[in-house]
């Protein structure tokens, strides 16, 4: 029977992968054991996740409830992984969020936060969460203006039963490495006010695919990489739509 999933070539993208990483921490003078990554499985299956667990990778990123909580459901023999909820979340989604999710990196309001804190269920750990914040300024992106995310940083941090780590964001989708590095210093430069402020922050998630040096020359502490490992999704799941 064929197979629906090539694991030569996702070796050799993991492989490849780890090289860039590498390299693009050299450059930056950092230890590449201080960058970690959440592999984004969305649009793909539960083998895809089963085939990277098995080339030791534990932290996942999914932007659909529906699908992720499938998929979770599909994996749970897979000692060890974590699943993070790195799409914008509705308000009617919290409960299934804050019931299978141990991260979520897109609150971009305290509504929100306050809805996952009620919603998490007592015998779990905190649920790890960061502040999404709009770098691009790009009106089809989530997230808080830059100015905002002390301040929400602040009130989320004072929840019971979340945990705050850090702040997320995307860059926008240019070729301008000028452009993505100084969108992604506008982030460190909101967690270093986070830090500033005395936050015990840890995470500053930020990088893609297509901008991962960029990020890791600003800071990144966390990548997410889906399709350098994947291949292309197609039109569906282009980002944070
Ligand atoms: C889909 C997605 C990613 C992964 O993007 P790639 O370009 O496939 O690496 C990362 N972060 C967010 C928020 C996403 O929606």
């Amino acid at each position: 029977m064929p197979s629906p999933f090539n694991y030569d070539l996702l070796r050799e993208d993991w492989l490849a992968l780890s090289a860039r990483i590498g390299r693009a921490a050299a450059a930056a003078g950092r230890d590449p054991g201080a960058i970690s990554m959440l592999v984004v499985s969305k649009t793909f299956g539960p083998e895809a996740v089963r085939a990277v667990h098995a080339l030791g990778q534990r932290a996942f990123g999914e932007n659909y409830v529906q699908e992720a909580v499938a998929k979770m459901d599909a994996t749970v023999d897979l000692p060890g992984l974590q699943w993070h909820m790195i799409g914008p979340l509705q308000g009617n989604k919290t409960n299934p969020v804050a019931a299978r999710f141990d991260g979520v990196q897109t609150i971009d309001r305290l509504r929100i936060a306050e809805r996952l804190a009620r919603a998490r269920p007592a015998g779990l750990p905190a649920l790890d969460v960061c502040v999404q914040v709009n770098i691009s300024g790009e009106a089809s992106k989530s997230g808080v203006s830059p100015a905002e995310a002390l301040p929400l940083a602040q009130a989320v941090a004072r929840l019971p039963r979340l945990r705050l780590r850090g702040l997320m964001g995307i860059a926008a989708a240019t070729a301008d490495v000028d452009r993505q590095r100084s969108q992604f210093r506008s982030l460190r430069q909101c967690f270093e006010a986070c830090r500033g402020a005395g936050m015990p922050v840890d995470t500053l998630s930020m990088g893609m695919s297509a901008d991962l040096e960029a990020a890791i020359a600003e800071g990144a502490t966390l990548l997410r990489v889906g399709s350098a490992l994947f291949g292309d999704r197609g039109a569906r799941a282009a980002g944070d739509s």
